[in-house]
């Protein structure tokens, strides 16, 4: 297409410039890089043409220095104005000779995709002014220029040589079917065509000759306007830039075509160039079908990793509009951790290495990203990368997944105590993992290579598995060895043909399992001992028993004694309603609510139920009381699961306890009555008693006045006996009266307390006891230093000290008895100390008591009320009174009392 262009250029400018001694050449108006001269320009000049072409800033270097300045504003005015200007200019030839040429510049406008151009046209000048001063300065420098362009001509000739010959050239081409070509006049008839053109557009040669061809009628509408330009171009410049257009056919079809047309000065003729487009069209529009539809991505982007162009399917993966992509760098869209190795990438692109792929995350408009795998290669010429990308997201998730779930795998071998081994079909092992080879000694995979068969050699249980296995067998079995239980299964693996490949075993260490299983049968081994034997309790229990479930109430178990208990089968009521059945009683004759029966309320309220008694009427119609214990059963977390409750019949125990209370009652009543008749006893008995002694000392002072009469003389042994049996008989009165007083709380001291002496007291008692001291054998021991004063009543006080002297005399007769009274820490005590029978330490305290007593009624008389009164009196004068005493080593009694405790006081 150059090519084409470049001669039909050349020949037409060379046929103008040919007429005159003129050279033409076009340049870049900007950097003045020569883009045609006319081959005469050589001819003149003496330059080889090729240098002109090649050799860079031809133009200034071959300028006079002097015009330089010139020349360059003259080029640049003529291109910023946009105007033709033109002067004279010396350009210096190949033998360094300055010429004159008249030069002129016209700008050119810039098609579209063209530099701006500008044309010249320089005219020798024979003469100028300084041309001019030149040749006559020098006659031969004339001569050589003459030669010059002799030269110059013969060179022109050649050059016309060789243009016939590029028009021979030019001729094939016309000639051959590459590519169409027209010659027209300026009025779009068409002279002359290849049939490469007329096959183009479809007419016929006979088309062309009848001149039935005609460019305007090939025009389609839209297409009027570039042609129009074209046909300007022609006129104004002879020669237009290659464009597109569509032509449209004989048969009306369209047909896009490349063309472009230079005028022929010489003929006035326009040739044009066509050149089918159909094909490229066709695969044009076949890429632009597949970039669009295409699947997968692809793009056009710049160096700087800005997209140029995307296809779809970037907007169909990750929403994104074209616009969008458009707007920011590649980079931007990438996941911020997979950008590093986006910007390597880049970097390789630009220094022109296309790299393996990358695969990166790339946003989505709707959030998230997408694994692309992206391929690309530079085209540093064109500063552009192509690349394609592929949604790998499921293939990467899938990945993903495969890594996890072989890393679960992986955790489970290693986690359980489980062994995984394949063997290959000659035995030896191939994989041997998992956490369950530690059980063994072995590490995972320290095995792998060996015979499994040799490892096993002395172990036959595991050699016959073994080898079943590898026989093609599928097998299980529990296994020992190494100290360890496995459970081992065997699971052959064959080809098609049947042959074995491998063995797969899987090992479970089963030895904790073993061991706890153990462990629990044993366990459970001894709950159901225990059991049986808390059954065996439970039903040999002298008390009733039964189990109900919360909260339905349901009773589950009831023991033989339940059945005993009631006389009857125990029925197991279902819930809490059902309990209505059962005959229970409070003890006012109400039946129980089934919600008032012990167990029913341990159940409900969680809270224990202690010894209710409950009227029963059991199962042989008789009456009993059961008296019910019911407590609730509590889990782990406090929450009731059961109730119990316990049963003992009282009905025996009751009717005892009742006849006891009747018995005590009688007893009371008897004590009262005998009570009540020891008052009024001893009220009548003291009644004649005091006559009765009066009596007796009326007698016993009649026998004294005359102590020698027969009959004084007789009575006078008798009076004596008489006298202490009265006393006696006096003091048991007395003592009876008393009793029957502090019974009825008639005790009182009833004289004012008054100053005493109770040594003197002492010593006075001790004096009346004389005669009896003598009668037993004893002798009186009377340790009283010094007076002890207090505030008593004398005469109880009196009576305490005969109590006390008494029981000495009696319980010690023939043995010293020894009285002692003193002050000690404010208090007065006195001790009487015998050393007679003495009391045994059990009965020390019961002695005290009414009525009590420790010796025989046979040996000793009394009524074992005299400590009873003692004590009575002791205490109600604010005092103590203790025996101390060893059995068979004699009695001390000590009273002790305040010295001015002697307030009345009632006992
Ligand atoms: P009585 O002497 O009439 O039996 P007491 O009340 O005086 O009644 O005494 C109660 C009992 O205390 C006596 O029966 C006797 O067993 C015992 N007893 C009291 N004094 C002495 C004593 N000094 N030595 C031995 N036993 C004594």
């Amino acid at each position: 297409m150059m090519t084409a262009e470049a001669s039909t250029e050349e020949r037409g400018l060379s046929d103008w410039a040919r007429q005159f001694e003129v050279i033409v050449w076009t340049a870049d108006a900007v950097t003045l890089q020569l883009l045609h001269v006319s081959p005469n320009a050589a001819g003149i000049l003496g330059h080889p043409l090729e240098q002109w072409w090649t050799e860079t800033d031809f133009l200034a270097r071959h300028l006079h220095p002097e015009d330089r300045d010139d020349a360059l504003s003259l080029f640049l005015d003529a291109t910023r104005r946009r105007i033709g200007r033109s002067g004279v200019l010396r350009f210096l030839d190949a033998n360094g000779q300055a010429l004159p040429f008249l030069t002129k510049v016209l700008p050119r406008e810039p098609c579209e995709g063209h530099v701006p151009e500008l044309r010249c046209l320089m005219v020798r000048l024979e003469r100028n002014t300084r041309a001019s001063q030149e040749w006559e300065r020098s006659e031969r420098e004339r001569e050589a220029l003459l030669r010059k362009e002799h030269e110059a001509r013969e060179r022109a000739e050649a050059l016309a040589r060789q243009l016939a010959a590029g028009e021979s050239r030019f001729r094939s081409i016309f000639e051959s079917h590459l590519i169409g070509l027209v010659f027209s006049d300026n009025q779009g008839r068409i002279l002359d065509a290849n049939d490469a053109f007329l096959r183009i557009v479809g007419y016929s040669r006979e088309d062309l000759e009848t001149g039935r061809i005609n460019f305007l009628d090939m025009t389609a509408p839209e297409f009027r306007a570039v042609t129009q330009r074209a046909v300007e171009d022609i006129e104004a410049r002879g020669v237009t830039s290659t464009f597109e257009k569509e032509y449209v056919r004989k048969d009306g079809r369209r047909v896009p075509v490349l063309l472009g047309s230079v005028r022929l000065p010489a003929s006035n003729q326009n040739a044009t160039f066509v050149l089918d487009l159909t094909e490229r069209k066709e695969a044009e529009a076949e890429r632009e079908r597949f970039f669009r539809l295409a699947p997968d991505m692809f793009c056009i982007a710049g160096m700087d990793g800005v997209f140029k162009r995307v296809n779809p399917a970037f907007t169909r993966i990750l929403g994104w509009s074209k616009e969008e992509l458009r707007a920011r760098p590649f980079l931007d869209f990438i996941h911020p951790e997979d950008r590093g190795r986006g910007e390597e990438t880049l970097a390789a692109l630009k220094r022109g290495v296309a790299g393996p792929g990358l695969t990166v995350r790339v946003s989505c408009r709707e959030g998230g990203w997408k694994w692309l795998a992206w391929n690309a290669v530079p085209v540093p010429e064109t500063g552009l990368i192509y690349a394609s990308a592929r949604d790998v997201t499921q293939q990467r998730e899938a990945k993903e997944q495969l890594v996890l779930a072989e890393q679960r795998m992986r955790t489970v071998i290693n986690s359980g105590p489980l062994v995984l081994a394949v063997l290959d079909a000659e035995g030896r092992f191939v994989v041997s993992e998992g956490k369950g080879l530690r059980g063994l000694g072995l590490s995972p995979g320290q095995v792998v290579g060996r015979s499994a068969l040799e490892m096993y050699a002395n172990e036959p249980e595991v050699l016959e598995l073994l080898q079943r296995g590898l026989r093609g067998e599928t097998c299980s079995a529990i296994v020992r060895t190494a100290g360890r239980t496995f459970e081992v299964f065997y699971q052959p693996v064959l080809d098609e043909a049947g042959r074995l490949t491998s063995l797969s075993i899987a090992s479970l260490d089963v030895t904790e399992r073993v061991r706890v299983e153990a462990e629990r049968e044993e366990l459970i081994r001894q709950l159901m001992h225990e059991r049986s034997i808390l059954q065996a309790v439970l039903q040999q229990l002298p008390y009733s028993v039964y189990i109900a479930e919360a909260p339905s109430g349901k009773l589950f178990l009831a023991n033989a004694q339940a059945e005993a208990q009631i006389r009857g089968p125990a029925e197991p009521a279902r819930n809490l309603e059902e309990y209505r059945a059962y005959p229970g009683f409070h003890a006012d004759g109400r039946p129980y609510e089934p919600h008032e029966w012990p167990l029913a309320r341990a159940i409900t309220s969680g809270v224990p139920v202690m010894a209710e008694a409950v009227h029963v009427i059991r199962g042989d119609g008789s009456r009993g009381i059961v008296e019910y214990s019911a407590t609730p059963v509590r889990d782990a977390q406090g929450h009731i699961t059961h109730g119990v409750v316990m049963g003992v019949d009282v009905t025996a125990r009751k009717v005892a306890e009742e006849e006891r209370e009747r018995l005590l009652e009688e007893l009371k009543l008897a004590v009262s009555a005998r009570d009540e008749f020891l008052g009024i006893a001893s009220h009548e008995l003291k009644t004649p008693l005091t006559p009765l002694a009066l009596k007796l000392e009326a007698l016993a002072r009649a026998a004294g006045a005359e102590p020698d009469s027969p009959m004084a003389r007789r009575l006078a042994p008798h009076l004596e006996v008489m006298r202490r049996q009265v006393k006696r008989l006096a003091v048991l009165v007395n003592d009876l009266l008393d009793v029957s007083n502090i019974r009825a709380g008639r005790l009182a001291l009833t004289l004012e307390p008054e100053q005493c002496d109770l040594a003197a007291l002492v010593r006075d008692v001790a004096g009346r006891f004389d005669t009896e001291v003598k009668h037993s054998g004893c002798e009186v021991r009377l340790h009283a230093p010094a007076p002890v004063l207090g505030a008593w009543d004398s005469s109880r006080l009196e009576q305490v000290v005969t109590n006390l002297l008494a029981n000495a005399v009696k319980y010690g007769p023939g043995h010293p008895v020894t009285l002692s009274v003193e002050a000690v820490d404010g208090r007065a005590r006195l001790t009487v100390h015998d050393q007679g029978i003495g009391i045994a330490p059990e009965d020390l305290q019961r002695i005290w008591g009414k009525f009590e007593r420790a010796v025989s009624e046979r040996h000793y008389g009394g009524l074992g009320l005299g400590l009873y009164i003692t004590r009575q009196i002791v205490e109600a004068l604010g005092g103590t009174v203790k025996a101390e005493s060893t059995l068979g080593e004699g009695a001390t009694f000590v009273v002790e009392l305040p010295l001015q405790g002697g307030a009345a006081r009632s006992a």
